[in-house]
C-alpha cells in the first residue's frame, strides 16, 4: 500500500473488475473474434502499466494507445509478446521508437504510409480508415489509391462515430463504407470500440477494441463499477442560518447546518460543473449533499444527516458513479475519468 498523508484522498481501482468488464464484453462476440483493451491516456487516467500487466496475465494479447511515446511504458509492462497498436500511426521521429520497442503504426494517411515504407519497411503496420467520422484515418479515395501492396498490412480499422446511439444512421452508412473498402482483402478487420461490440455481431469482425467498458463506463450500463474515491474530512463547523458557504456567498444555510470540508476540489478533477446541490458524498450508504461552489482543493458538504464527522466521505463509489458524477457535471464519463488528478493515491485491489 502506498503511503499516504492525512489529507491526501484515495482512488480505489479495482482491477478485477476490469478484468471482469473484459470478459464480459468478451463474450458479446463470437469466440473467433478477438478482445483487445484499449489504454490509451494512462488507461482512461487509471494507470496503463498496472492494467496493461494485469490484462496481460489474463491472457489479453493486443492493447492500443493514441501516440508512440505511451506504449514504451506498456511495452516495458507486459514483455515482448503482446500486439501494441499505435492510433497516430507513424509521426515524424517516431520510427526509432515504434522500432526500438515494437509498437505497430496504424498509418494515417498516404504520406504516413510512404513514410513507413521509407523508415520501417519490413516491420509490422495496420492501416485505419476514415469511414465518415472525419478524424483521423485515410480517406477513401486516398487508400484505393495507394501504389504499393498494403495485403501485408495485420490490421485494417476503423472508428464509429455514433456506437453510443444504436439507432443513428451513421453506424449503417459506416459499416457500408468499411465493407466496400476491406472486403475482399483477406486482413484482419476492426471497427467496433464498446458502443460498436453493443451494436451487434456485424460490426465485431475480427478484432473488437474497448476502452470505456472496461472501466465501468457508459454506453456499457452493465458494466462494473471500477473506481471509488474517497476524499478526508479536513474539518467540519456549523453554520448558522443565513449564513453563506464559498466563493461568491451563493449558498445560504436555510437553517442551522452542519458543513464539513473535504480535502479535494477542481485541481483534483473534479470540475466546478459538479458544485451547487448536484451530486452527493457519502459516508457508507448515506448521501450528504455537496453545497456551494467547488474551489480548487476544497469541497464543502452538508453532513446534517450524520451523527458525527466522519474520517472520509465518498465522490464516487457503486451508488454514484463516474457516469452520474458526469451527468450532473454536463459531460460524459470518459472526461471525469481522464481529469482525476494525480494528487490521489492510488490503490489497486485485484483478485
Ligand atoms: C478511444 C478509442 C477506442 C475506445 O473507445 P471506447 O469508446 O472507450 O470503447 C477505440 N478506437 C479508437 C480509434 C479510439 O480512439
Amino acid at each position: 500500500m502506498a503511503k499516504r498523508g492525512m489529507s491526501q484522498s484515495i482512488l480505489k481501482i479495482n482491477t478485477k473488475a476490469i478484468y471482469e468488464n473484459w470478459q464480459n464484453l468478451d463474450k458479446k462476440s463470437s469466440k473467433n473474434v478477438e478482445t483487445a483493451a484499449v489504454i490509451k491516456a494512462d488507461a482512461y487516467g487509471l494507470s496503463a502499466k498496472n492494467i496493461a500487466s494485469n490484462l496481460t496475465r489474463k491472457n489479453v494479447k493486443t492493447f492500443f494507445v493514441a501516440i508512440a511515446e505511451e506504449g514504451i511504458e506498456i511495452r516495458k509492462a507486459v514483455g515482448n509478446d503482446p500486439d501494441i497498436f499505435i492510433f497516430s500511426g507513424l509521426m515524424p521521429k517516431d520510427a526509432l521508437i515504434l522500432k526500438e520497442y515494437n509498437l505497430i503504426p496504424l498509418l494515417n494517411s498516404a504520406d504516413q504510409y510512404n513514410q513507413f515504407q521509407l523508415t520501417l519497411s519490413g516491420q509490422k503496420f495496420g492501416i485505419q480508415l476514415d469511414t465518415g467520422m472525419n478524424r483521423l484515418g485515410m480517406e477513401p479515395s486516398e487508400f484505393l489509391s495507394l501504389d504499393k501492396n498494403i495485403s501485408n498490412a495485420c490490421l485494417i480499422m476503423s472508428h464509429l462515430a455514433c456506437a453510443d446511439e444504436p439507432s443513428h444512421k451513421q453506424n449503417l452508412q459506416q459499416l457500408k463504407t468499411f465493407h466496400h473498402l476491406t472486403d475482399g482483402l483477406n486482413i484482419r478487420r476492426s471497427l467496433a470500440a464498446t458502443g460498436g461490440i453493443l451494436l451487434g455481431a456485424e460490426y465485431h469482425f475480427d478484432l473488437c477494441r474497448p476502452g470505456i467498458g472496461l472501466y465501468g463506463g457508459l454506453p456499457f450500463a452493465e458494466s462494473k463499477p471500477v473506481v471509488k474515491l474517497s476524499i478526508p474530512v479536513i474539518q467540519s463547523r456549523t453554520v448558522l442560518a443565513g449564513e453563506t458557504v464559498g466563493y461568491g456567498g451563493t449558498w445560504i444555510a436555510q437553517k442551522d447546518t452542519q458543513v464539513a470540508t473535504i480535502s479535494a476540489g477542481y485541481a483534483d478533477g473534479l470540475i466546478r460543473a459538479i458544485g451547487n446541490g448536484k451530486i452527493f458524498l457519502y459516508d457508507g450508504e448515506v448521501r450528504c449533499p455537496l453545497i456551494a461552489r467547488v474551489s480548487m482543493d476544497l469541497i464543502t458538504v452538508d453532513i446534517s444527516e450524520l451523527n458525527n464527522t466522519p474520517e472520509t466521505l465518498d465522490l464516487i463509489n457503486e451508488i454514484q458513479t463516474v457516469d452520474t458524477v458526469a451527468h450532473a457535471a454536463g459531460t460524459i464519463g470518459y472526461e471525469i475519468l481522464t481529469s482525476l488528478g494525480q494528487r490521489y493515491v492510488r490503490e489497486y485491489i485485484s483478485g
